[in-house]
């Protein structure tokens, strides 16, 4: 999981789109009845499937939560908090109200909205409408309360306390950023949430993120031995090191997939590698 920029995502959008969803938002709230609030959130659902591509301009075409670009999977426009019902509180009428705020979309791929069991291993997982909260957590129930002062134990991709504590050992699996682990108390709840919810750590994402992190010890150490040579008196190898050290940054730039894995294993290598420590500095 790596920030996605909310300013970039509402440059992307046109204005006559975000007009309509004013005017839809108003509509909302107007409505008395729920059946009226789900006629206009069914009649109007085109308007957030129109902005897909923009949002998926903004990540690469990968998927905000786990960062898998599936590119032949229908990806969707996720409403993090969820727009008809919360599976976690059956009084809720769910977040009507934010039903047409781009603030509230999550460009996700299939595995981490919709429900899906992977049979071999029984790992199951996926969104939905789901949207758990802390212990003791104020829920924001309409348009005046205020959703900020909601403890979401969900990871949201879109803020920068959150992508922090994210962390990816070397077997590939979601895990805690141990030394962000004091600015959040509820970290490790909110890690072990969102796997389970997101389906984070589904087998075939685990065995590509832990192919990448050895890969990129693996580039490490080749590096670092071609860097010895040079230091041995081989100044030839001057430019297959540059190299070495471009591929790596390939795997980091934000429009890798899975560049957070890239990213960990660096960062875990920085001390026994040079290579690493090199790309850990460089701002890429
Ligand atoms: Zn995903």
């Amino acid at each position: 999981m790596i920030l996605v920029d909310l300013f970039e995502v509402a440059s992307l959008l046109p204005a006559e789109w975000k007009k309509e969803c004013a005017s839809v938002t108003r509509e909302l709230e107007q409505a008395s009845t729920d059946d009226e609030r789900d006629r206009l959130l069914k009649d109007h659902s085109d308007l957030w499937r129109e902005v897909k591509e923009k949002l998926s301009e903004a990540s690469h075409g990968k998927c905000w939560y786990c960062e898998s670009k599936n590119t032949r999977s229908d990806n969707a426009v996720d409403h993090y908090r969820p727009k008809g019902k919360v599976a976690e509180d059956a009084n809720h009428s769910g977040y009507w109200w934010l039903a047409f705020d781009y603030q509230n979309y999550r460009y996700a791929c299939t595995y981490c909205n919709s429900r899906r069991r992977h049979a071999e291993s029984g790992s199951a997982g996926g969104k939905q409408d789901h949207f758990p909260l802390a212990v003791g957590s104020f829920r924001a129930y309409g348009p005046n309360d205020s959703v900020d002062c909601e403890e979401p134990l969900l990871l949201d991709p879109c803020s920068v306390l959150d992508v922090s504590i994210v962390w990816y050992d070397e077997e590939g699996k979601l895990a805690l950023n141990t030394s962000m682990v004091l600015t959040d108390p509820l970290a490790m709840s909110r890690i072990d949430s969102s796997r389970v919810i997101l389906h984070l750590d589904h087998p075939y994402t685990v065995r590509e993120r832990k192919r990448i992190y050895l890969k990129i010890i693996s580039l490490c150490k080749r590096a670092d031995r071609i860097y010895k040579s040079i230091l041995m008196g081989n100044p030839d190898l001057r430019i297959e090191y540059k190299e070495q050290l471009a591929e790596l940054a390939q795997f980091m730039t934000r429009s890798a997939e899975y560049s957070a894995v890239a990213r960990c294993a660096v960062r875990g290598f920085r001390e026994a590698s040079l290579t690493a420590k090199i790309l850990c500095e460089a701002p890429l």
